[in-house]
C-alpha cells in the first residue's frame, strides 16, 4: 500500500473526562471508579485462585455464562465459555437465555451492549467497574448533543446520518438510533457507510476518527479532503460551517489508545528487522499506518488470516498485545511478532484479572449480585434501534 499524507494530525491526546486508573494487582480497590469490593477481593498471590474460580463456576453451573473478549488476559480467558469480539459476545449472551448471570470479561460499553441484547431476566456483570474504554469515553452524550446543534446551525443536520462504532457508550448508540443512524463494527463499517450514504449526504462518524477515515478513504473511495474532524474540546468543533457543508465525512475526534500508538516508524522498523514480514493491522490504527501496512482487518479477520497462513510465514500484527501473544503461542510454526517494540496492552481491558473474576463468581454463587450493568429503558430502546439497523444492513 502507498502512504497518503493526512490533512489533519491523526493522533492527538485529548484528556478523557474519566481518568485512566493505575493498573496493578495490588491496586487499592477503593481507588477504582465505582467499585465496591468490600474487603474480600482476593490477593493476587493467593495460590488457590484458579481452584476457587473453578469451584465457584461449578457451583453456579448453567446459571452463569462467562464471555471473554479477545483482548483479555490468559488467566481470565481460561474461564471463558466463549471468546470473541464485543458484538459476537453480546449475541452469544443473547443466545443463552437460560443463563441468569452474564459475566462480561471485557469493558463497560460491551457489557452495556450485552444488557441491551439480552432478556430482562438476565443480569450482566462487569467484574471491575473501572474497566472502561478510553475511546468510548471520548464521546459523551452532552458533547454529541452539542455537536448536533452545531450541525443544525450549519444547516447540515437534516442530511447527516450518524454512524456509531460499536465501541461507544449506550448513550451514543441511543443518540444514533434517535437520529435514524446505525451502529457498525470494524467488520461491517463499509456496509454501514454504504447504507448511510443512501439515506443522507453526510455521515457523522463516532467516536473513532481512524476507523471512519480508513473506511471512507480506503473502502468507499472518498478522499481525505472529504473528511473533517469535529473536535468536541473546541468551540464549534473547531470547524467552520463552510467546512461542515463541504464535507462528506464528519469524523469525531476520538481514537483508541492502544491502536493509535502504532506509527509508520514501527511499520518501517519491523520491515527492516524481519525481511519478508507481512504487516497486518487493525483499522483503528492511524491512516498512515494502515496505508503503510500490507493488510488491514478486524480482530476476527486477523485471527482468520493467521489461521490460514502457511507454516514459516512471518507476521507483524498491529493490535492488542494479549491477543498477539496468544496468536503467537497458537501458531508456533509461524513467526508472529507485535508490531511495536513497546509493550502495549489495553490498560482498561487488563483491569479484569483473576482476583476480580473470583470475587465476582463467588459473590454470585453466594447470592450477591455485584457490579451489574443496567441500561435504562429509554436509552435501551433507541440504542437497540441502532443495533437492529446494523443487523438489517444490506
Ligand atoms: S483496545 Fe482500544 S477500543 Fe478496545 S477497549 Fe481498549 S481502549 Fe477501548
Amino acid at each position: 500500500m502507498t502512504t497518503t499524507p493526512a490533512a489533519e494530525p491523526l493522533l492527538d491526546v485529548q484528556p478523557s473526562p474519566l481518568a485512566l486508573l493505575l493498573l496493578g494487582r495490588d491496586a487499592d480497590p477503593n481507588s477504582e471508579r465505582g467499585v465496591e469490593c468490600p474487603g474480600d477481593l482476593p490477593a493476587a498471590s493467593d495460590p488457590d485462585l484458579v481452584e476457587r474460580a473453578r469451584a465457584a463456576k461449578a457451583r453456579l453451573g448453567d446459571r452463569v455464562f462467562i464471555l471473554g473478549h479477545h483482548y483479555q488476559r490468559d488467566e481470565v480467558i481460561e474461564f471463558a465459555d466463549v471468546t470473541g469480539d464485543s458484538f459476537k459476545l453480546a449475541r452469544d449472551a443473547a443466545a443463552r437465555p437460560e443463563a441468569e448471570y452474564i459475566v462480561f470479561c471485557g469493558v463497560h460499553f460491551m457489557a452495556e451492549s450485552a444488557d441491551i441484547l439480552t432478556t430482562e431476566k438476565q443480569q450482566v456483570i462487569l467484574p471491575d467497574l473501572a474497566a472502561g474504554c478510553s475511546m468510548a469515553d471520548m464521546a459523551t452524550a452532552e458533547q454529541v448533543a452539542e455537536c448536533w446543534d452545531v450541525l443544525t446551525d450549519a444547516g447540515v443536520a437534516d442530511v447527516t446520518v450518524p454512524v456509531s462504532y460499536m465501541n461507544s457508550s449506550a448513550d451514543i448508540k441511543a443518540f444514533t438510533g434517535r437520529h435514524g443512524g446505525t451502529v457498525c463494527t470494524s467488520s461491517n463499517a463499509e456496509r454501514a457507510l454504504g447504507w448511510a450514504f443512501e439515506q443522507g449526504e453526510k455521515v457523522l462518524f463516532l467516536p473513532d476518527q481512524h476507523l471512519g477515515r480508513n473506511t471512507a478513504v480506503l473502502q468507499m473511495g472518498l478522499s481525505l479532503e472529504d473528511c473533517v474532524v469535529y473536535n468536541p474540546h473546541k468551540p464549534g468543533g473547531g470547524v467552520t460551517p463552510e467546512q461542515l457543508r463541504a464535507a462528506k465525512m464528519i469524523l469525531w475526534r476520538g481514537h483508541c489508545s492502544v491502536h493509535g500508538r502504532f506509527s509508520l516508524d514501527s511499520v518501517n522498523e519491523v520491515r527492516e528487522r524481519i525481511p519478508g514480514v507481512t504487516v497486518l493491522v487493525h483499522p483503528e490504527c492511524r491512516h498512515e499506518v494502515v496505508t503503510g501496512a500490507d493488510m488491514v482487518g478486524s480482530t476476527e479477520y486477523i485471527i482468520k488470516a493467521l489461521d490460514a497462513a502457511p507454516a514459516g510465514s512471518k507476521w507483524a500484527i498491529g493490535t492488542e498485545l494479549n491477543l498477539v501473544r496468544r496468536l503467537a503461542k497458537a501458531h508456533p510454526d509461524k513467526e508472529i511478532v507485535f508490531l511495536d517494540r513497546t509493550v502495549c496492552f489495553c490498560s482498561t481491558m487488563n483491569r479484569i484479572d483473576l482476583p476480580h473474576l473470583v470475587w465476582t463468581l463467588e459473590s454470585l454463587a453466594d447470592g450477591r449480585v455485584v457490579n451489574q450493568i443496567q441500561v435504562d429503558a429509554e436509552t435501551e430502546k433507541y440504542a437497540k434501534a441502532a443495533l437492529d439497523q446494523m443487523l438489517a444492513l444490506p
